[in-house]
């Protein structure tokens, strides 16, 4: 803005490099997304000057009359998007909102049991290096190394020898349906809590597009900032009114001061626009892009983690044309386009190294990219990928890149000065 120019030119001057970032390359990382304008015009507002803590009429400050009815509308958004009986809508992030469920659930020297990192699970799923792998006993499942896929007999086994207190489903890195009836019937049989944490396919869960987990889980995490759109933080579901309460309390004061209210507000302007029909058609295109993608990748030779997708990413197993992920996201990169390197279930590579490139459709869909855009881009990726050594190859990409980009303008309301 002109205030920012005008008082901070070299912060300014890096949100205006950023933008122009964002405008020239093709997002593919699967978990950003781009929010809409009215998203950003919340978040940057006045309600970042207000202390909140407590909840909506359970204030412990004064002044809170306008912000409880923000955060009532943004918690009553919510529930309707997803059915749930309460919502937390105060995690900063979705590993504040995955702390704040162990802390209702668990003591320290429970156990756990959620997806290994390198076959797609999360940090907040029992990493050794988070909090989840240094205070809980972690035992991790995987995906069949035959179908690549979860295989729930194979995770009924293991929950069945470990007697977890906790299970735990909802990926960072899968690219195909969860089944929740399946996993909670195994939570039963074993007594364990069974947590969803739908970070990455919220936006496909809130219309329909990918079963529902507030049925069959205890409890619900999510960000809101992926195919759900919102801006970057946590949400905490479930169809339990009474542990709602228990989960509230250690949001706060258990985990979190005062929550951010400026978010909250973009996170209830984002669950109104995901309520419309607009998002549902939106959804929809995500993964009929995906899919595009998914297949021109795959018609050009390249090998996709259990053979494709039925959602929002997918995972190239670079591993059949000799090249790690961290070769093949520096060479996309090189072209513009931003990805990320990525382990692959059974993976030889550590994971500074990865044999695997994560690519998702949610951020270029909202720029207004169809199938034929996001068959172009398995072509401009496979070009690269297949040619890796020639420059003649990576000018033609950019430019391919750059004239996509042109095609589908964003945020056209902000406006980059151009220096005197
Ligand atoms: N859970 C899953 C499955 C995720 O993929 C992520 C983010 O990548 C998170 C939790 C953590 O979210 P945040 O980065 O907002 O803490």
């Amino acid at each position: 803005s002109d205030f920012l120019n005008a008082s901070d030119p070299a912060i300014a001057d890096l949100l205006n490099q950023e933008l122009k970032r964002q405008r020239d390359h093709l997002e593919l990382i699967a978990s950003e997304n781009f929010t809409s304008p009215a998203v950003l015009a919340a978040q940057g507002s006045v309600l970042t000057n207000k202390y909140a803590e407590g909840l909506p009429g359970k204030r412990y400050y004064g002044g809170c009359e306008f912000i409880d009815k923000v955060e009532q509308i943004a918690i009553d958004r919510a529930k309707q998007l997803f059915g749930a009986a309460h919502a937390n809508v105060q995690p900063h992030s979705g590993a504040q909102a995955n702390f704040a469920v162990f802390l209702t659930l668990l003591e320290p020297g429970d156990k756990i049991m959620g997806m290994d990192l390198s076959h797609g699970g999360h940090l907040t799923h029992g990493s050794p290096v988070n909090v989840s792998g240094k205070w809980f006993q972690v035992r991790h499942y995987g995906v069949s190394q035959e179908t690549e896929q979860l295989d729930y007999e194979q995770i009924r086994e293991l929950a069945l020898k470990e007697r977890p207190k906790l299970l735990i489903c909802g990926y960072s890195a899968y690219p195909r349906i969860i089944d929740f009836e399946k996993f909670r019937s195994i939570a039963d049989e074993v007594g364990a809590y069974l947590l969803a944490d739908i970070a990455h396919i919220a936006g496909l869960v809130a219309t329909g597009l990918h079963p529902n987990p507030i049925p069959y889980c205890h409890v619900v995490t999510t960000t809101t900032h992926k195919t759900l759109r919102g801006p970057r933080g946590g949400l905490i579901l479930t169809g339990d009114a009474e542990l709602g309460k228990k989960l509230d309390k250690s949001v706060f004061p258990g985990t979190q001061g005062g929550p951010l209210e400026h978010v909250i507000a973009a996170k209830a302007v984002a669950f109104g626009e995901a309520l419309k029909p607009e998002f549902k058609t939106y959804s929809a295109q995500v993964i009929d892009n995906a899919r595009a993608l998914a297949a021109q990748l795959q018609n050009r030779g390249l090998k996709l983690v259990s053979n494709g997708t039925d959602n929002h990413l997918m995972l190239v197993d670079l591993r059949s044309i000799c090249m790690t992920g961290k070769q093949a996201d520096q060479l996309v990169s090189g072209v513009n386009i931003t990805a990320n390197k990525n382990t692959v279930p059974f993976d030889p590579q550590s994971p500074f190294v990865t044999s695997g490139l994560r690519l998702g459709s949610p951020a270029m869909t909202s720029r207004g990219l169809g199938e034929a855009e996001f068959t172009e881009i398995g072509n401009i990726i496979a070009d690269r990928l297949l040619s890796p050594d020639s420059e003649e190859v990576a000018a033609d990409c950019r430019r391919r890149v750059a004239a996509l980009c042109d095609r589908f303008p964003l945020y056209s309301h902000l406006e980059i000065p151009v220096p005197a």
